[in-house]
């Protein structure tokens, strides 16, 4: 088990996800990462407890309203910098988070390098990243991510953000936890509600999401 949290609004997203991810912790992890997009699409993350990984990557110096984030456990690739999600696609325009196992990695991750992408991790994972990539070229991130999933089996809980898309996460699920909360001007996104309790009093919303596959676009 492991954690995703994902934020969207008006606040300091770092601040969120990071709080967040603490909260998470009791799910067990050996990595943490945390992308954020201000002007531009930002990722720091490594193997290690949360509080010694933010020592060294300084989370909260990160800038902007919109942030993904991880605590991961690791099944494919051992626990390190290059493994720790989130992960992004050959351009650096997209960056994602996955909690689950992507069954026919091997065989997707054989045809994309083929297909000339750079893999810079040994995870599962990380095919989602350049899928999307390839759908991205020509539609919307939304339209791009569910292209990409038709092509993935196994579980999944995941987010996506594309620095040609600010201000929207786009987020799926199959067989894999996420919940939606849905403020004013504002979206939270956790594996477990208690990732954005502290702020659940302004929530106009929480969806929490029993169907077996739904994707939604969080954004503004
Ligand atoms: N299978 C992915 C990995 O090994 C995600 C693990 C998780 O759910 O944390 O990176």
């Amino acid at each position: 088990m492991c954690g995703i949290v994902g934020y969207v609004g008006g606040r300091d997203a770092s601040k969120v996800v990071l709080e967040g991810l603490k909260i998470l912790e009791y799910r067990g992890y050996d990595s943490c990462g945390i992308a954020t997009f201000d002007s531009e699409l930002e990722v720091r993350k490594d193997r290690g407890m949360i509080d010694e990984v933010d020592s060294g990557q300084r989370f909260l110096e990160m800038k902007g309203t919109i942030g993904i984030g991880h605590t991961r456990w690791a099944t494919h690739g051992p626990p390190s910098r290059e493994n720790s999600h989130p992960h992004t696609d050959c351009t650096g325009e997209i960056a994602i988070v996955h909690n689950g196992i992507i069954s026919n990695y091997l065989e997707l991750r054989k045809s994309l390098a083929d297909r000339g992408h750079t893999f810079t991790s040994e995870t599962d994972s990380e095919v989602l990243a350049h899928l999307i990539e390839e759908q991205h070229a020509d539609q919307g991130l939304e339209e791009a991510v569910i292209s990409a999933l038709e092509s993935v089996e196994g579980s999944y809980a995941v987010l996506a953000v594309s620095s040609r898309e600010p201000g929207r996460i786009i987020c799926a699920r199959h067989e894999s936890p996420l919940l939606l909360g849905l403020g004013e001007g504002e979206c939270f996104l956790g594996s477990d509600i208690s990732a954005f309790l502290g702020y659940t009093k302004g929530l106009s919303l929480l969806m929490i999401w029993s169907m077996l596959w739904l994707i939604g676009a969080a954004g503004l």
